[in-house]
């Protein structure tokens, strides 16, 4: 086997531009990746639809401690650029991007999004600065690519929504494509915070997703939302997660809730933690519903 080519690394906006010169010189097409490293195969694999839709694929790798609120796991996220670096090499990224927190936010920054529509409630409710974090990273790093075409995993289904409205409000002229989520054998959603894991909450994460599913195969058209929601939040809690944010039955268009589910597709999302480690995941609710 052949080593995979090195992979280039730039850390600054002006070292990212002259990268990407030559590229859009030739007028190849640019897909990107936004990712905060400690990369799994889900990462990898929006990497690989990436690459199925452009010439070039620049992978970005920054902790944000934007979208951090403090008292959450900043210090703690897991940073492992070197083995980042090899698995992007290897599997066919052209650039990678690692911005210094100070580079991105040099003193005296002062701009944040501010967001309504898909933002509004769920994660919102439980981590308020989030998505406003997350926007004004995701602009940034968008005007500093200028990429044709970006992918975001469905793992993180409200973020989609928010990323889909803000490019599309603001203007930004980036085609979004959206990932499924890839899963460890048991169901669990692959994330880099499943490292956190001691082996007896790793033992009960998967019990997310079958929930989930549990609580999808039950919203048939004029059921009751509250019910299924409130079902789902006992069943966790009787697994062994210690706190439950929320189980959410959705119109999966725009997250608008439900009293009862209406014949239109629909997500379930939930929060939970174990410990000190909050696992998020959602699946389509009803049958032939599509993201
Ligand atoms: P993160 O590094 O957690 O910020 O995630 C970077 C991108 O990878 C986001 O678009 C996530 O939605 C996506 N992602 C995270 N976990 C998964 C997964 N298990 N399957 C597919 N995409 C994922």
């Amino acid at each position: 086997m052949t080593a995979a080519t090195p992979l280039p690394l730039v850390q600054t906006p002006n070292a990212l531009a002259q990268a990407l010169r030559p590229w859009r010189a030739d007028g190849l097409r640019i897909g990107f990746v936004p990712t905060m490293g400690a990369l799994h195969e889900g990462h990898l694999s929006l990497l690989d639809q990436a690459r199925a839709q452009a010439d070039r694929v620049v992978v970005s790798l920054f902790v944000n401690p934007a979208q951090f609120a403090p008292g959450e796991d900043f210090a703690a996220y897991p940073r492992t650029l070197d083995q980042d670096a090899a698995l992007l090499a290897a599997r066919g990224c052209d650039l990678l991007y690692a911005p210094d927190a100070r580079v991105m936010y040099p003193k005296g920054f002062a701009t944040t999004i501010r967001l309504e529509g898909p933002a509004l409630g769920l994660e919102t409710d439980f981590r308020p600065d989030f998505f406003a974090g997350v926007a004004t990273v995701v602009t940034k790093l968008f005007n500093q690519v200028r990429p044709d075409v970006a992918v975001f995993g469905e793992k993180d289904f409200q973020q989609c929504l928010v990323v889909k409205r803000l490019v599309a409000d603001l203007d930004l002229g980036v085609e979004i494509r959206t990932g499924p989520t890839l899963r460890e054998p048991d169901g669990l959603a692959m994330s880099s915070r499943n490292a956190y894991l001691s082996a007896a909450e790793r033992a009960i994460a998967s019990r997310l997703n079958r929930v989930l599913a549990e609580a999808a195969s039950r919203a048939a058209p004029g059921e009751p939302a509250a019910r299924i929601e409130a079902d789902a939040v006992r069943a966790l809690q009787a697994a062994g997660f210690s706190s439950v944010d929320y189980v959410a039955v959705r119109d999966a268009a725009d997250l608008s809730a439900f009293e009862a589910v209406v014949d239109r597709p629909a997500r379930v999302l939930g929060a939970a933690w174990l410990g000190r480690t909050r696992l998020i995941d959602n699946l389509p609710a009803l049958p032939g519903a599509k993201f």
